[in-house]
């Protein structure tokens, strides 16, 4: 990260925190709520979710360009810690309380119908339901990994991988804005499971939880198969193919 580009970063962040603080009451109510399996935390649970979210939100590319933001006053009184390295903001988060954290999400979805923020399309809530795939390798893996053999010059090698189904909410624009793409929630896709089944087990989860945020379910050609057809029609919800690439 260049001085230049860094000073845009940070301005860019202060008026980021500043609305999700307004809005959302982020640190009073939202990052509250997510907790972690450490036994005596030195850094709290929400000072690392915090952390996150600033990486996401500036985009940032690496640790470097992190920890150089961590080094900003309005950072640190943000805060309300002492920093610390991106080894601790890693360990935290391979022991995230992942129910804390849907709530938070779901706390943000509320504040946002409620300010009328995520106008229906058409009369109709949209969701997408998607897999997507996340950090392969060959040398690292966890107990959540999958696992391919990937057919090289230099032989068969094992890689492996994460993949996940998303539930993204589709809305109408507000005039003169973006319209809001909200997640709602995702599941990890199981060893030896077909996608199917992981996006089952999410809506299973998410219908209850949202019961009202929609009506209408987007999905690939993947999904054209009976189980998945009639879990939906159970739930009075519609489904059409072909809208994802
Ligand atoms: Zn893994």
């Amino acid at each position: 990260m260049e001085t230049t580009s860094g000073k845009e970063t940070i301005t860019v962040l202060r008026r980021l925190i500043a609305y999700a603080e307004k809005i959302f009451q982020l640190s009073k109510d939202i990052v509250t709520q997510v907790s972690d399996r450490r036994e005596k935390p030195r850094i709290s649970t929400a000072a690392v979710v915090k952390s996150s979210l600033v990486l996401f939100w500036a985009r940032l590319g690496s640790i470097n360009a992190w920890e150089q933001v961590g080094r900003a006053h309005f950072w640190k009184r943000w805060l309300e810690e002492p920093t610390f390295s991106a080894d601790t903001l890693g360990r935290v988060h391979a022991v995230l309380d992942a129910h804390g954290l849907r709530q938070g999400i779901h706390d943000v979805y509320e504040r946002l119908k409620r300010n009328k923020a995520l106008p229906d399309i058409y009369g109709l809530g949209v969701v997408v339901l998607d897999g997507h795939e996340s950090h392969a390798s060959y040398l690292r893996h966890c107990s959540g990994c999958l696992q391919r053999t990937i057919h090289t010059a230099g032989g068969d090698r094992i890689q492996f991988y994460h993949r996940q189904v998303t539930l993204m909410l589709l809305t109408a624009a507000l005039s003169g804005r973006a319209a809001v793409r909200l997640l709602l929630d995702h599941e990890p896709q199981r060893p030896g499971e077909e996608e199917v089944e992981t996006a089952l087990r999410l809506l299973a989860r998410v219908i209850p939880a949202y019961p009202r945020a929609f009506d209408l379910v987007l999905a690939d050609a993947l999904y054209a198969e009976a189980p998945f057809f009639n879990f939906l029609l159970a739930h009075g919800k519609t489904r059409s193919g072909g809208a994802q690439g």
